[in-house]
């Protein structure tokens, strides 16, 4: 079993796919054993992205993810990693899969929807920055 953090982004929320998206979790048999809204501060966003702060895209990134509410998520399954990854599509939704959230409802690189963590490293620091053990079933 493992564990990644799924976050639907301001875009979502804002578009109304919070559904939608958590629809194509359980239609997948993935569990969700945390979940709650956050509207992050910039700091926040930006001790998120930590990884990426060298990154030209840091900047505007920050600003969009702390620029209004996310539903940040706890998903559990075998190769849940993976499997979220697939299912979100690439990065840039133009080369995203047909079929994957991004293909499907993103509009811009940096408005894509949804993050999910990479790999089980960042998925353990990524949890551990918005839920505490006992937060999760
Ligand atoms: N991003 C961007 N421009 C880029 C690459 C990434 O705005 O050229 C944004 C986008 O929102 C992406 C996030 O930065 O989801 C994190 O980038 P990463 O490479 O980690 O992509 P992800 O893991 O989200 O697919
Ligand atoms: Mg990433």
């Amino acid at each position: 079993m493992e564990r990644t953090l799924s976050i639907i982004k301001p875009d979502g929320v804002k578009k109304g796919l919070i559904g939608e998206v958590i629809k194509r979790f359980e239609a997948n048999n993935i569990k969700i054993v945390g979940m709650k809204l956050v509207k992050m501060t910039k700091k926040e966003a930006k001790g998120f992205y930590s990884v990426h702060s060298k990154r030209p895209f840091f900047e505007s990134l920050t600003d969009f993810m702390s620029s209004g509410p996310c539903v940040v998520m706890v998903l559990e399954g075998e190769k849940v990693i993976e499997k979220n990854r697939k299912l979100m599509g690439a990065t840039n939704y133009k080369e995203a899969k047909e079929g994957t959230i991004r293909a499907d409802f993103a509009t811009d690189i940096e408005k894509n929807v949804v993050h999910g963590s990479d790999a089980p490293h960042t998925a353990a620091f990524e949890i551990g920055y918005f839920f505490q053990g006992i937060d999760l079933l």
